[in-house]
């Protein structure tokens, strides 16, 4: 019999990879791909599976080999799972007694509760090795009795991302899960020290992945059944295969290739989309980041999100933490993206952009959140489209400046004040924008069920959906936009079964609101369309009914 290999999932979430459900880290695979290469037998299991059963830590112990990815290095708000916390991570080393047991992930960077609070690096205990570097290198060189660490080699990780694909087949959300791929890895504007506050500046210079490699990959997934994929482990999807230089020129002929490569490789796929997107690369070469955006619409799926790392709009800001880019640099990469993107294929904008902002970090004052908010209603008021604005406090690792130079704790009240603003007066107006009532979302994934059900479509960056209705996880429905929330919709399933929803459902409708529900309710059945209407008059949503 051969041996057993766990990998057990504490989830990772870093400036460029994200690997919390449904997302599946390009590590978890690569791992998998180093076991079946040893000839172990491998299991996958989520932190989130283990706290619904602790009993399942009887297959740890059995197993001959257990290795642990996670951690958290730019933290969020997570409906598809929660990552592993530091004393969840020590108790499974301790009370897991049969296997070897190995760590490896960002949380080699350090640990911290949540942003706002400083990553120290850990001594974890109960575990044999950390996986120093890239994981799997790390696996590989320890299993060959060497030192457990090493640094990340495409010639080495390519073919393990192919033999480790398989491995999605275990993951709990299976078929409903998005591969992060991996292109590149490391940052340019490293060259001058890079943003004060990240880590991807670790992982040195810029290092290509090949477009056949990549394909491989995606051929590999599609073959065990992957439909959902996001181009999103990279710090900058314009600058793929892009020369040297702090803030190098696109390459839409390569970003073309890549992405029509990912097409053949995967006929089935229903998402394709993309990340992180570097505001500076797009406002200093304008010409070839249109073309570079147009290659990659030519072949993805709509309703996508390139986010931008603005941080703040505060030019000393900017000065004092190297950041990438000025306002205006965003404001115009903003303005591009919308005029490249900003058509609705599928009934949702094709490409969007997201603004993420970081407070806490060197040198801001009261000021700077006034700017940032001003920047914002400039946006606004000039009629661009944002799909998302994310705003977090700064999660400072070791090693990087902003550890020992921050503001945090400085400017609370204001940084609360911050979010509450951006919320009110600027996330309202962007959803009403880019998700107007009627609007039809398709292949929206129930994720949380109750009275009032929870669903996402597959992407990057999607919108929630409250459903108001019991749905089973993991029902697919298409969804009208019947309402807006501050960050999420509310939405109906299409088609609308006016004669049996439930009047807590039906109140959702356009033109019924609580003052005409009971007439609805006390109307039902219709027969038609007709008499519907001259019971609630018309709306966006009548054509969607079913009678
Ligand atoms: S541009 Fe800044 S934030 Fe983006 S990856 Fe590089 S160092 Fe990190």
């Amino acid at each position: 019999m051969s041996p057993v290999a766990v990998i057990l999932d504490g989830y990772v979430d870093e400036p460029a990879c994200l690997g919390v459900p449904p997302y599946v880290s390009p590590y978890i695979r690569t791992v998998a791909g180093v076991m079946i290469s040893h000839g172990y037998t491998v299991q996958y299991l989520t932190i989130d599976q283990l706290r619904l059963d602790p009993l399942r830590t009887a297959e740890l112990n059995r197993a001959d080999l257990l290795v642990m990815i996670a951690g958290v290095t730019v933290p969020g708000k997570y409906l598809g799972g929660t990552p592993a916390t530091l004393t969840e991570i020590q108790q499974i080393g301790l009370m897991v007694r049969g296997p070897k047991k190995l760590i490896g992930g960002p949380i080699g960077f350090g640990y911290a509760a949540g942003g706002g609070q400083k990553a120290i690096r850990q001594v974890i205990s109960g575990y044999d090795a950390l996986l120093n570097g890239e994981p799997a290198i790390a696996l590989e060189n320890y299993l060959g009795g060497n030192d457990p660490s090493g640094a990340l080699d495409y010639t080495r990780t390519d073919p393990w991302s192919v033999a480790g694909s398989t491995i999605i087949t275990q993951h709990p959300d299976y078929p409903y899960v998005m591969c992060e791929l991996e292109t590149a890895r490391g940052c340019a504007h490293g060259a001058t020290g890079g943003c004060s506050f990240c880590t991807e500046p670790f992982y040195g210079q810029p290092k290509y992945r090949s477009i056949a490699a990549v394909a491989a990959e995606v051929a590999a997934l599609h073959a065990h059944g992957a439909r959902h994929y996001r181009v999103g482990r990279q710090p900058d999807i314009l600058a793929y295969g892009a020369g040297a230089g702090e803030y190098p020129a696109p390459r839409p002929d390569l970003l073309d290739k890549l992405f029509s490569s990912i097409r053949t490789a995967a006929p089935d796929l229903k998402t394709l989309h993309i990340d992180n997107t570097n505001p500076a690369t797009l406002a200093r070469h304008e010409d070839a980041g249109r073309e570079a955006l147009r290659a990659i619409i030519r072949h993805h799926t709509s309703g996508d999100v390139a986010a931008f790392g603005m941080e703040t709009a505060d030019p000393a800001v900017i000065a004092a933490n190297n950041l990438k880019a000025q306002p205006d640099e965003v404001f115009r990469a903003i303005e591009i993206v919308n005029e490249v993107g900003g058509m609705r294929r599928d009934n949702v904008p094709e490409l969007l952009p997201g603004l993420n902002f970081v407070c806490g970090l060197a040198g801001e004052t009261g000021q700077t959140y006034d700017l940032n908010e001003q920047f914002l209603v400039r946006v606004r008021d000039a009629g661009l489209s944002v799909r998302r604005v994310n705003i977090r406090q700064v999660m400072p690792f070791e090693g990087t400046p902003v550890y020992t130079n921050n503001t945090l704790g400085k400017h609370e009240q204001r940084f609360k004040a911050f979010k509450e603003f951006v919320r009110n007066t600027i996330d309202l107006p962007m959803l009403q924008r880019v998700f107007p009532i009627g609007t039809v979302l398709r292949d929206v994934r129930v994720e949380v069920t109750g009275d009032l059900s929870f669903g996402r479509q597959l992407g990057s960056y999607p919108i929630l959906v409250g459903l108001p209705l019991r749905l089973p996880r993991n029902t697919i429905t298409d969804a009208v936009v019947v309402d807006w929330g501050m960050r999420s919709i509310t939405a109906l399933p299409v088609p609308v079964e006016i004669n049996s929803l439930p009047a807590s459902a039906i109140r959702w409708l356009p033109g019924v609101g609580k003052k005409k529900v009971a007439a609805v309710m006390a109307k039902r059945p219709f027969a038609g369309l007709e008499a519907y209407r001259k019971v609630a008059g018309n709306s966006a949503v009548d054509g969607l009914m079913k009678f």
